[in-house]
């Protein structure tokens, strides 16, 4: 692909309104996005009703305006999207990769992963099942090259059969975003480095559905001045929506990819701050040590 064909995306699970960290994470794509004259489009990753509290899905979008994070095209919902992944399943099925199970996580437990006990036949036939994808037959080793952590290589087999669809009926995640990503051409994947553990399975399922590769770039993560990911348990600071607040913490999102902005920008507007990340975007500045933020 030609930069001018860059597709780029955020997307959320709206378990909880966005936190600093996710925002660095959602300017992070959209300065790579625009820096590259591409498009940056936004999904909504909403396939876990029950971790996903009512409102959130239209406070992320509003978080997301307030910081001057326009995106291209319309929202992509995952939820209208179970019989695109139900294609993907059948084609893995009939490929023989994937496979029902029926063994719970206590059966394996003592196991790191699961042994893959049903891979030729469902243990305990007319019990719920998952649906797995099959390690032992993928191509080995997986590998990608990261924009910042260089190249990547893990074999299958040690990662395990990924569920693919759950007991519950819910589709998984690795399954969902492989195929909307193709779905909707994104040929570069930014995102948080604690999803880069996903990768392998996320390259073997494109692998496995003859779907386009996209370059990746993990970023590295915000942690507290303690060294903890930021996360909902762990309080990380909301996001600002009084005018002041938002433009200081769009600012130290700048600071947290190691833009290096001028001091003068942080009392700038969104729309400056964004003007000037675009135009100064630099991969190569990027450290891949964990950004602390700082008390
Ligand atoms: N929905 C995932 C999350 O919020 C991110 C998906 C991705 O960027 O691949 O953690």
């Amino acid at each position: 692909t030609s930069l001018a064909d860059y597709r780029g995306r955020f997307a959320p699970t709206p378990s909880g309104p966005l936190h600093f960290g996710s925002l660095v994470a959602a300017l992070g794509s959209y300065l790579d996005a625009r820096a590259a004259g591409g498009r940056w489009l936004v999904r909504i990753e909403d396939i876990d009703p029950p971790r996903c509290p009512e409102g959130a899905d239209t406070t992320i979008l509003r978080q997301l305006e307030t910081f001057g994070l326009e995106w291209d095209e319309a929202v992509c919902w995952q939820h209208e999207r179970y019989a695109a992944y139900q294609q993907a399943l059948d084609q893995l099925m009939q490929q023989k990769l994937a496979y029902p199970c029926s063994c719970s996580r206590k059966q394996w437990q003592g196991h790191d992963i699961y042994p893959g006990w049903c891979r030729n036949g469902v243990c305990e036939p007319g019990k719920p099942v998952a649906w797995r994808l099959r390690s032992d037959l993928a191509q080995r080793p997986i590998t990608w090259q990261d924009r910042l952590f260089g190249h990547q290589q893990f074999d299958p087999a040690e990662l395990g059969d990924v569920v693919l669809k759950r007991k519950d009926h819910l589709w998984a995640y690795q399954l969902a975003v492989v195929v909307d990503d193709a779905a909707q051409g994104i040929t570069d994947v930014v995102r948080g480095l604690d999803l880069l553990d996903n990768t392998p399975w996320q390259r073997q399922l494109q692998i496995a559905l003859r779907l386009p590769e996209p370059r990746y770039l993990h970023l590295p993560l915000v942690v507290t001045p303690e060294g903890q990911k930021l996360s909902k348990q762990n309080l990380a600071p909301a996001l600002a929506e009084d005018d002041k607040g938002v433009r200081r913490q769009l600012f130290q999102a700048l600071q947290a990819l190691d833009q290096a902005p001028p001091e003068a920008l942080a009392t700038e507007p969104p729309a400056s701050q964004l003007h000037w990340g675009v135009a100064h975007w630099s991969v190569e500045r990027l450290s891949p040590v964990r950004h602390r933020m700082s008390p």
